[in-house]
Protein backbone atom coordinates (compact mmCIF):
# COMPACT_ATOMS: atom_id res chain seq x y z
CA UNK A 1 0.00 0.00 0.00
CA UNK A 2 1.38 3.29 -0.81
CA UNK A 3 1.96 6.03 1.55
CA UNK A 4 -0.98 8.09 -0.44
CA UNK A 5 -3.75 5.24 0.17
CA UNK A 6 -2.94 6.02 4.06
CA UNK A 7 -5.28 8.63 4.59
CA UNK A 8 -8.27 7.46 2.16
CA UNK A 9 -8.28 4.25 4.59
CA UNK A 10 -7.69 6.36 7.68
CA UNK A 11 -11.06 8.45 6.68
CA UNK A 12 -12.66 5.00 5.82
CA UNK A 13 -11.95 3.98 9.40
CA UNK A 14 -12.87 6.80 10.61
CA UNK A 15 -16.25 6.90 9.00
CA UNK A 16 -16.74 3.03 10.08
CA UNK A 17 -16.65 3.99 13.60
CA UNK A 18 -19.84 4.15 15.44
CA UNK A 19 -18.25 7.26 17.88
CA UNK A 20 -19.02 11.02 16.26
CA UNK A 21 -15.35 12.43 15.58
CA UNK A 22 -14.58 15.57 14.97
CA UNK A 23 -11.37 17.82 13.98
CA UNK A 24 -10.87 21.53 14.21
CA UNK A 25 -8.36 23.77 13.38
CA UNK A 26 -6.74 26.41 15.68
CA UNK A 27 -9.85 28.63 15.13
CA UNK A 28 -11.89 26.01 16.30
CA UNK A 29 -13.90 26.07 12.82
CA UNK A 30 -14.62 22.46 11.59
CA UNK A 31 -12.27 20.81 9.08
CA UNK A 32 -14.07 17.76 9.31
CA UNK A 33 -16.55 14.89 10.82
CA UNK A 34 -16.90 11.57 10.24
CA UNK A 35 -20.36 9.76 9.35
CA UNK A 36 -21.69 9.12 12.77
CA UNK A 37 -20.94 12.75 13.67
CA UNK A 38 -22.97 13.45 10.55
CA UNK A 39 -26.10 11.18 11.58
CA UNK A 40 -26.37 12.30 15.20
CA UNK A 41 -26.37 16.47 14.47
CA UNK A 42 -28.29 16.05 10.82
CA UNK A 43 -25.53 17.81 9.24
CA UNK A 44 -23.19 16.98 6.18
CA UNK A 45 -19.01 17.25 6.56
CA UNK A 46 -18.55 19.64 3.79
CA UNK A 47 -21.31 22.02 4.67
CA UNK A 48 -19.70 21.97 7.95
CA UNK A 49 -16.07 22.90 7.17
CA UNK A 50 -15.11 26.39 8.18
CA UNK A 51 -18.27 26.88 11.11
CA UNK A 52 -17.89 27.31 14.58
CA UNK A 53 -20.33 25.90 17.07
CA UNK A 54 -21.68 28.93 17.64
CA UNK A 55 -22.80 29.20 14.20
CA UNK A 56 -24.38 25.91 14.42
CA UNK A 57 -26.04 24.49 17.56
CA UNK A 58 -27.77 27.17 19.34
CA UNK A 59 -29.02 25.00 21.93
CA UNK A 60 -25.17 23.11 22.71
CA UNK A 61 -23.40 25.17 25.11
CA UNK A 62 -21.26 26.61 22.42
CA UNK A 63 -19.67 29.31 24.04
CA UNK A 64 -18.42 26.59 26.97
CA UNK A 65 -17.40 24.16 24.57
CA UNK A 66 -15.63 26.80 22.85
CA UNK A 67 -13.42 27.50 26.07
CA UNK A 68 -12.71 24.17 26.72
CA UNK A 69 -11.54 24.04 22.83
CA UNK A 70 -9.40 27.08 23.16
CA UNK A 71 -8.05 25.34 26.32
CA UNK A 72 -6.65 21.27 24.75
CA UNK A 73 -5.36 23.70 21.49
CA UNK A 74 -3.12 26.17 23.27
CA UNK A 75 -1.70 23.49 25.97
CA UNK A 76 -2.17 20.09 24.36
CA UNK A 77 -4.47 18.87 27.61
CA UNK A 78 -7.11 16.38 27.50
CA UNK A 79 -10.39 17.65 28.07
CA UNK A 80 -13.68 15.90 28.84
CA UNK A 81 -16.90 17.31 28.15
CA UNK A 82 -20.20 16.15 28.81
CA UNK A 83 -23.33 16.86 27.43
CA UNK A 84 -26.72 16.24 26.40
CA UNK A 85 -27.71 15.37 22.79
CA UNK A 86 -30.77 14.63 21.32
CA UNK A 87 -30.19 11.57 18.51
CA UNK A 88 -32.85 11.27 15.47
CA UNK A 89 -33.23 7.72 16.69
CA UNK A 90 -32.67 7.42 20.02
CA UNK A 91 -33.81 10.43 21.66
CA UNK A 92 -31.98 12.39 24.17
CA UNK A 93 -28.37 11.21 24.93
CA UNK A 94 -25.28 11.97 27.64
CA UNK A 95 -22.14 12.49 26.04
CA UNK A 96 -18.70 12.75 26.96
CA UNK A 97 -16.32 14.39 24.41
CA UNK A 98 -12.66 13.79 24.88
CA UNK A 99 -10.88 16.30 23.27
CA UNK A 100 -7.01 16.40 22.07
CA UNK A 101 -4.61 17.86 20.23
CA UNK A 102 -2.55 16.82 16.91
CA UNK A 103 -0.14 18.49 15.50
CA UNK A 104 0.35 18.32 11.49
CA UNK A 105 3.04 20.30 10.01
CA UNK A 106 3.04 22.89 12.85
CA UNK A 107 -0.51 23.04 12.78
CA UNK A 108 -2.69 22.10 16.27
CA UNK A 109 -5.90 20.88 15.31
CA UNK A 110 -8.37 19.30 18.16
CA UNK A 111 -9.80 16.20 17.93
CA UNK A 112 -13.09 15.40 19.36
CA UNK A 113 -14.56 11.81 19.68
CA UNK A 114 -17.89 11.45 21.34
CA UNK A 115 -18.93 8.27 23.66
CA UNK A 116 -22.41 7.65 24.37
CA UNK A 117 -22.63 7.53 28.14
CA UNK A 118 -26.34 7.17 28.79
CA UNK A 119 -27.23 3.46 29.39
CA UNK A 120 -23.53 3.86 32.17
CA UNK A 121 -25.00 7.03 33.37
CA UNK A 122 -29.12 4.94 33.98
CA UNK A 123 -26.83 1.71 35.25
CA UNK A 124 -25.38 3.78 37.69
CA UNK A 125 -28.38 5.37 38.93
CA UNK A 126 -29.90 2.62 38.83
CA UNK A 127 -27.49 0.60 41.26
CA UNK A 128 -27.35 4.14 43.46
CA UNK A 129 -31.31 3.37 43.49
CA UNK A 130 -30.87 -0.26 44.50
CA UNK A 131 -28.37 0.31 47.08
CA UNK A 132 -30.48 3.24 49.04
CA UNK A 133 -33.29 1.02 48.85
CA UNK A 134 -30.99 -1.62 50.20
CA UNK A 135 -30.00 0.20 52.68
CA UNK A 136 -33.52 1.59 53.88
CA UNK A 137 -34.55 -2.19 54.26
CA UNK A 138 -31.53 -2.86 56.49
CA UNK A 139 -32.24 -0.25 58.47
CA UNK A 140 -35.58 -1.42 58.87
CA UNK A 141 -34.94 -5.06 59.57
CA UNK A 142 -32.37 -3.74 62.67
CA UNK A 143 -34.94 -1.54 63.81
CA UNK A 144 -37.28 -4.47 63.57
CA UNK A 145 -34.52 -7.19 65.18
CA UNK A 146 -33.59 -4.83 67.88
CA UNK A 147 -36.71 -2.59 68.63
CA UNK A 148 -40.13 -3.89 70.45
CA UNK A 149 -42.82 -2.91 68.37
CA UNK A 150 -45.33 -2.41 71.19
CA UNK A 151 -43.54 -0.70 73.79
CA UNK A 152 -40.80 0.76 71.12
CA UNK A 153 -38.23 -0.30 74.10
CA UNK A 154 -34.92 -2.29 73.29
CA UNK A 155 -35.97 -5.90 73.06
CA UNK A 156 -33.55 -9.10 74.77
CA UNK A 157 -31.03 -9.13 71.82
CA UNK A 158 -30.66 -5.56 71.68
CA UNK A 159 -29.86 -5.38 75.28
CA UNK A 160 -27.10 -8.12 75.41
CA UNK A 161 -25.99 -6.75 71.96
CA UNK A 162 -25.70 -3.25 73.85
CA UNK A 163 -24.18 -5.04 77.30
CA UNK A 164 -21.55 -6.51 75.29
CA UNK A 165 -20.76 -3.27 73.44
CA UNK A 166 -20.32 -1.58 76.44
CA UNK A 167 -16.74 -0.06 77.62
CA UNK A 168 -16.64 0.04 81.21
CA UNK A 169 -13.64 1.31 82.53
CA UNK A 170 -12.30 -0.58 85.59
CA UNK A 171 -14.09 -1.04 88.90
CA UNK A 172 -17.15 0.57 87.53
CA UNK A 173 -20.29 -0.17 88.88
CA UNK A 174 -23.39 -0.89 86.70
CA UNK A 175 -26.57 -1.45 88.42
CA UNK A 176 -29.54 -4.19 86.77
CA UNK A 177 -33.37 -3.90 87.49
CA UNK A 178 -35.23 -6.84 86.73
CA UNK A 179 -39.48 -5.84 86.87
CA UNK A 180 -42.13 -7.60 86.33
CA UNK A 181 -45.64 -6.58 86.54
CA UNK A 182 -47.64 -7.95 88.81
CA UNK A 183 -51.20 -10.38 88.31
CA UNK A 184 -50.84 -8.95 84.61
CA UNK A 185 -52.69 -12.29 83.62
CA UNK A 186 -55.80 -10.94 85.69
CA UNK A 187 -55.17 -7.46 84.60
CA UNK A 188 -55.61 -8.63 80.84
CA UNK A 189 -58.60 -10.96 81.93
CA UNK A 190 -60.54 -7.80 83.95
CA UNK A 191 -59.62 -5.37 81.38
CA UNK A 192 -59.04 -6.94 77.78
CA UNK A 193 -55.24 -7.48 76.12
CA UNK A 194 -55.89 -3.84 74.82
CA UNK A 195 -55.82 -2.77 78.29
CA UNK A 196 -52.95 -4.86 79.06
CA UNK A 197 -50.94 -3.22 76.32
CA UNK A 198 -51.90 0.56 77.25
CA UNK A 199 -50.44 -0.54 80.46
CA UNK A 200 -47.60 -1.86 79.43
CA UNK A 201 -46.40 1.16 77.57
CA UNK A 202 -47.80 2.96 80.34
CA UNK A 203 -44.79 1.19 82.66
CA UNK A 204 -42.58 1.86 80.11
CA UNK A 205 -43.14 5.52 79.95
CA UNK A 206 -42.82 6.24 83.49
CA UNK A 207 -39.89 3.75 83.48
CA UNK A 208 -37.97 6.32 81.22
CA UNK A 209 -39.01 9.33 83.50
CA UNK A 210 -37.30 7.12 86.36
CA UNK A 211 -33.80 6.31 85.20
CA UNK A 212 -30.88 8.18 83.58
CA UNK A 213 -30.97 9.36 79.86
CA UNK A 214 -27.86 6.89 79.48
CA UNK A 215 -29.65 4.14 81.29
CA UNK A 216 -31.19 1.05 78.64
CA UNK A 217 -34.46 -0.24 79.17
CA UNK A 218 -35.60 -3.11 77.30
CA UNK A 219 -38.56 -5.77 77.21
CA UNK A 220 -37.16 -9.29 77.67
CA UNK A 221 -41.05 -10.87 76.98
CA UNK A 222 -44.26 -10.55 78.03
CA UNK A 223 -44.82 -8.07 80.85
CA UNK A 224 -41.05 -8.80 81.92
CA UNK A 225 -38.41 -5.47 81.81
CA UNK A 226 -34.89 -4.97 82.24
CA UNK A 227 -32.96 -1.90 83.35
CA UNK A 228 -29.23 -1.57 82.82
CA UNK A 229 -28.07 1.42 84.64
CA UNK A 230 -23.76 1.89 83.58
CA UNK A 231 -21.94 3.58 86.49
CA UNK A 232 -24.66 3.09 88.98
CA UNK A 233 -23.84 2.13 92.51
CA UNK A 234 -25.48 0.27 94.80
CA UNK A 235 -27.46 3.24 96.01
CA UNK A 236 -28.49 4.89 92.80
CA UNK A 237 -29.39 1.19 91.71
CA UNK A 238 -31.67 0.64 95.03
CA UNK A 239 -32.73 4.29 94.44
CA UNK A 240 -34.06 3.72 91.34
CA UNK A 241 -35.60 0.07 91.73
CA UNK A 242 -37.72 1.64 94.64
CA UNK A 243 -38.76 4.63 92.26
CA UNK A 244 -40.11 2.35 89.72
CA UNK A 245 -42.53 0.42 92.23
CA UNK A 246 -43.41 3.86 93.44
CA UNK A 247 -43.98 6.13 90.89
CA UNK A 248 -46.11 2.79 89.03
CA UNK A 249 -47.85 2.20 92.54
CA UNK A 250 -49.12 6.07 92.27
CA UNK A 251 -49.88 5.79 88.81
CA UNK A 252 -53.33 5.37 87.45
CA UNK A 253 -54.42 5.11 83.54
CA UNK A 254 -57.64 5.03 82.24
CA UNK A 255 -59.09 2.92 78.95
CA UNK A 256 -62.23 2.77 77.82
CA UNK A 257 -63.85 4.68 80.32
CA UNK A 258 -61.83 2.51 83.49
CA UNK A 259 -59.64 3.60 85.47
CA UNK A 260 -56.70 1.00 85.89
CA UNK A 261 -53.88 0.93 88.55
CA UNK A 262 -51.30 -1.74 88.81
CA UNK A 263 -47.97 -2.47 90.26
CA UNK A 264 -45.06 -3.82 90.42
CA UNK A 265 -42.25 -6.20 91.59
CA UNK A 266 -38.85 -5.32 91.43
CA UNK A 267 -35.25 -7.12 91.52
CA UNK A 268 -31.96 -5.51 91.01
CA UNK A 269 -28.48 -6.25 91.64
CA UNK A 270 -25.68 -3.53 91.58
CA UNK A 271 -22.17 -5.33 90.20
CA UNK A 272 -18.49 -3.56 90.43
CA UNK A 273 -17.44 -5.02 86.39
CA UNK A 274 -13.82 -5.70 85.37
CA UNK A 275 -13.95 -6.10 81.64
CA UNK A 276 -16.30 -7.86 79.96
CA UNK A 277 -20.46 -7.12 81.35
CA UNK A 278 -22.25 -10.90 81.61
CA UNK A 279 -25.67 -9.53 81.38
CA UNK A 280 -26.73 -12.94 81.30
CA UNK A 281 -25.39 -13.58 85.03
CA UNK A 282 -27.00 -9.69 86.13
CA UNK A 283 -29.99 -11.06 84.93
CA UNK A 284 -30.00 -14.36 86.71
CA UNK A 285 -29.25 -12.59 89.83
CA UNK A 286 -31.68 -10.07 89.87
CA UNK A 287 -34.21 -12.46 88.91
CA UNK A 288 -33.47 -14.32 92.25
CA UNK A 289 -34.55 -10.74 94.03
CA UNK A 290 -37.46 -10.40 91.47
CA UNK A 291 -39.00 -13.72 92.79
CA UNK A 292 -38.17 -12.70 96.53
CA UNK A 293 -39.96 -9.63 95.78
CA UNK A 294 -43.10 -11.37 94.25
CA UNK A 295 -42.63 -14.19 97.24
CA UNK A 296 -42.74 -11.13 99.95
CA UNK A 297 -46.36 -9.82 98.25
CA UNK A 298 -45.49 -7.94 95.49
CA UNK A 299 -45.06 -4.48 94.67
CA UNK A 300 -41.69 -3.99 96.09
CA UNK A 301 -38.26 -4.01 95.30
CA UNK A 302 -35.85 -6.51 96.95
CA UNK A 303 -32.30 -5.11 95.88
P1 LIG B 1 -47.18 -12.43 88.64
O1 LIG B 1 -47.65 -11.35 89.54
O2 LIG B 1 -46.76 -13.64 89.41
O3 LIG B 1 -46.12 -11.98 87.74
O4 LIG B 1 -48.44 -12.91 87.81
P2 LIG B 1 -48.77 -12.56 86.32
O5 LIG B 1 -50.19 -12.78 86.07
O6 LIG B 1 -48.25 -11.20 85.98
O7 LIG B 1 -47.84 -13.58 85.53
P3 LIG B 1 -48.15 -14.63 84.42
O8 LIG B 1 -46.83 -15.06 83.93
O9 LIG B 1 -49.08 -15.67 84.95
O10 LIG B 1 -48.93 -13.84 83.32
C1 LIG B 1 -48.33 -12.97 82.43
C2 LIG B 1 -49.37 -12.54 81.44
O11 LIG B 1 -48.87 -11.53 80.57
C3 LIG B 1 -49.85 -13.67 80.59
C4 LIG B 1 -49.84 -13.09 79.17
O12 LIG B 1 -51.04 -13.29 78.51
C5 LIG B 1 -49.62 -11.62 79.39
N1 LIG B 1 -48.91 -11.01 78.29
C6 LIG B 1 -47.70 -11.34 77.78
N2 LIG B 1 -47.36 -10.50 76.77
C7 LIG B 1 -48.38 -9.61 76.64
C8 LIG B 1 -48.64 -8.49 75.78
O13 LIG B 1 -47.84 -8.15 74.90
N3 LIG B 1 -49.79 -7.82 75.94
C9 LIG B 1 -50.69 -8.16 76.88
N4 LIG B 1 -51.81 -7.44 77.00
N5 LIG B 1 -50.49 -9.22 77.70
C10 LIG B 1 -49.36 -9.93 77.59
MG1 LIG C 1 -43.81 -12.66 84.10
MG1 LIG D 1 -46.16 -10.81 86.11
Amino acid sequence: MTIQRVPELAVGVLDALPNPVLVKDEDTRYVWVNHAFERLFNVRCEDLVGQLDVDLFQDRQAAQCNGGDLRVLADGEIDEATETVVDPDLGPRQTITRKSRVTVDEKHYLVGVMHDVTDVVETNQRLTETSLALQKTADELRHLATIDPLTGCLNRRALFDIAEDLSLEADQPVGLIVADLDNFKALNDGHGHDGGDAVLLEFVRLVRTTVRPRDVVARLGGEEFAMLLPGADSEQTSRIANRICEVVRESRIEHDGMPIRFTVSVGAVCHHVNGDLHVASLIKDADKKLYQAKDAGRDRAVV
